[in-house]
């Protein structure tokens, strides 16, 4: 039976260290770049970011599949949604704004 105990490299030691090196592995942000504007992000917390903005009713990966920084998304959204309305406008379904066609078409 061996009797070697070499301070940090016996069982102790080496298991603190797998269970941070593990903890770390886990926690690291997956960051890719966005498309549009080019910059670094974290897809999770675009994609919470942009669906505490939009709610249920739009999906983050359906529209941008990790693609887009939550800033973009949602920038890009929006201007999806306002260019959108004007047109309706246009079409007299739904109240006519001036403004709002004015800006967005
Ligand atoms: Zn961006």
């Amino acid at each position: 039976m061996s009797s070697i105990q070499l301070p940090g490299i016996n069982g102790t030691p080496i298991h603190v260290f797998g269970r941070l090196a593990w903890s770390r592995a886990n926690s690291i942000p997956v960051m890719v770049t966005c498309g549009m504007c080019q910059e670094p992000f974290d897809v999770e917390e675009a994609r919470d970011e942009y669906q505490s903005e939009f709610g249920e009713g739009v999906d983050y990966g359906e529209q941008y599949g990790g693609g887009a920084c939550a800033d973009c998304a949602i920038s890009d959204t929006n201007s999806n949604y306002n260019t959108g309305l004007a047109i309706v406008m246009m079409n007299g379904d739904a109240d006519y704004d001036d403004e709002h066609v004015q800006n967005y078409l």
